[in-house]
């Protein structure tokens, strides 16, 4: 038995000596904002571009905080042509090589700890605890996925047979296009990248138009950790240019996309298609949307139900994959549930994520706002505002919580997801039925259940259809390899981010029988033969 892996503890910001580090360190950073235009990483060279994207803060639009080169098409081929260069030898490197650049990107993220969560801080205006956490699980990927592909070369050899050895050892697809969203900045895009490296494959890493400057600094730490030109480069651009254009290169062979359902499809299409001198089937790891429920139980302990709807419908501004948008509420505690309900939320603090008492920061960008409050209007006819928190800040991308009643379950404020602090509260009068309202959503991938009773626990591990769920305790948060994540139905094809099957995915297997009986002699060799295939 190997022993359980040490996830990365959080950063305590109770101590004082870490709010200060905090504090200094956005205060350095924002100093030196925007900074030099940071160009792309191609074949290990710094290449420039005519056109230039601007990240912004949202906390401030106003504020510039880094000016990235933009990729287009063009771009992509020579990153993809790069990438496919640098292959056979990344291919050959052997597997504690690949994990030991891992795990030095690992050692490079703990020592740049503040620094990675102040640019989280202000590229994406995350919170400070939830940017924090950002960066551990990004840790975690490297330190997991270098595990993890260690333990898969040493896997043991398959069954033998009188007379016949057989083998099943994993190799590299070829070239990965890495393709991530914003809202976990370092720890997806780390993680998809690292998964893609570590198997041996070379990648063309495409981070989100708002979050280009995080995904630059993941690359001074991969640059610091020895990675080979080539073997991975940087392409920050639009999706529907460079991201397109990577989905349609005949020469990528696989793709590791998260993000929203709607460019998920449009991806697992396209790359469906057989383009000319394409000579095998794209694989594509995509994990998408949901639209998570929590159910609120009538035996429920309703301090620590408000507590776990609170921190998953608003944490991070409702802006996770995660989080819950839907609470199915039994009868008999609709009402009192509810009442303590708006309270909690009333108390939360909406602000600047630079602040370190901010819980509830702003969205991405004005489109993402207009969006959310576009679902507010519509929340006023498809329930009964509950709460509607005013928002104070002039500045940035806010919206306050929102929070609607008696919502019907089939209507668009309890089917879409709408990705920002808007909460559905449905009721139901049965177990059963509360399950059933849970289950019909397109979605399935984080749900949740706060009750006593064991025969509803032991119901809902049966009958809650979710990738993820969680029984007395937030939906949000999923930790490397004790919760691996992710879902199913259109919330995603592929297997868990964080679990033991994540790296399969990146590889081939392939199986090697050899009939060991002897026919007649072979003429003696003076090199020694080796005796099994050796794992890429
Ligand atoms: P998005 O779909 O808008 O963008 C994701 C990435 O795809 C970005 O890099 C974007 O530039 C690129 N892209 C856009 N159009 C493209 C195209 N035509 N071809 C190729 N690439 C293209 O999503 P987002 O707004 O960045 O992220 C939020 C969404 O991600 C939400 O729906 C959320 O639920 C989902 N998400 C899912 C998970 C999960 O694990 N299931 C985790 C995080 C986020």
């Amino acid at each position: 038995m190997s022993t359980p892996f040490p996830n990365e503890p959080l950063m305590d910001f109770a101590v004082e000596s870490n709010r200060e580090s905090m504090a200094a360190t956005l205060r350095r950073l924002r100093a030196q904002c925007p900074g030099e235009v940071r160009p792309l990483i191609i074949g290990g060279r710094a290449v420039r571009t005519p056109n230039i994207l601007d990240s912004v803060d949202p906390s401030n639009p106003d504020f510039l905080v880094g000016r990235v080169c933009c990729a287009s098409a063009a771009e992509a081929d020579r990153a993809v042509e790069a990438a496919k260069a640098a292959f056979p030898a990344w291919r050959r490197a052997a597997v504690e090589e690949r994990a030991a650049v891992l795990r030095r990107v690992a050692v490079g993220m703990r020592r740049r700890r503040f620094d990675l969560a102040a640019w989280i801080v202000m590229e994406c205006g995350k919170p400070w605890r939830e940017a924090d956490g950002d960066v551990a699980e990004a840790i975690d990927f490297c330190e997991f996925y270098a595990r993890e592909m260690v333990r898969l070369r040493e896997r043991p050899r398959q069954r033998h047979y009188p007379g016949e050895e057989n083998f099943l050892v994993y190799e590299p697809c070829g070239v990965a296009a890495v393709i991530a969203p914003w809202n976990f900045p370092l720890s997806i895009l780390t993680g998809m990248t690292m998964a893609a490296l570590v198997a041996g494959n070379t990648v063309v890493v495409k981070p989100a138009e708002q979050s280009p400057v995080i995904a630059a600094a993941l690359f001074e730490l991969l640059a610091e950790a020895g990675i080979p030109g080539g073997v991975a480069n940087y392409l920050p651009g639009l999706g529907e240019e460079a991201g397109r254009r990577l989905v349609e290169r005949p020469d990528v062979a696989l793709i590791a996309f998260t993000g929203s359902r709607a460019v998920g499809l449009q991806v697992i299409e396209s790359a469906a298609r057989r383009r000319p001198g394409q000579r095998r089937v794209k694989r594509v790891i995509a994990e998408m949307g949901g639209k998570n429920a929590i159910i609120v139980d009538a035996d429920a302990e309703l301090d620590e139900a408000v507590a776990g709807v609170v921190a998953s419908a608003f944490g991070y501004a409702g802006q996770k994959c995660s989080a819950c948008s839907r609470v199915i509420v039994l009868e008999s505690v609709h009402e009192a549930f509810l009442t303590r309900l708006v309270e909690a939320t009333r108390s939360l603090v909406v602000g600047p994520a630079d602040d370190p008492a901010t819980f509830v920061g702003p969205l991405i960008d004005e489109e993402a706002r207009r969006k959310v409050l576009s679902y507010i209007e519509k929340g006023k006819s498809e329930g009964t505002p509950a709460l509607l928190v005013e928002c104070a800040q002039t500045k940035g991308y806010f919206v306050g919580p929102a929070i609607f009643d008696r919502v019907a379950p089939d209507s668009p404020l309890a089917q879409e997801e709408i990705f920002g602090p808007v909460l559905a509260v449905l009721g139901a009068d049965t177990f059963d039925q509360a399950l059933e309202i849970a289950n019909r959503s397109d979605y399935a991938l984080t749900g949740g259940l706060y009750s006593r009773g064991p025969a509803h626990i032991e119901q809902a591990r049966r009958e809650f259809h979710v990738g993820n769920l969680y029984i007395n305790r937030k939906i949000t948060g999923a930790t490397v390899d004790r919760q691996p994540f992710g879902g199913f139905k259109m919330s995603g094809v592929g297997s868990k981010a964080g679990g033991p099957d994540y790296l399969l995915q990146f590889c081939d297997p392939r199986t090697i029988t050899e009939n060991t009986m002897r026919h007649g002699f072979a003429p003696e060799e003076k090199d020694e033969a080796p005796s099994s295939p050796r794992q890429p």
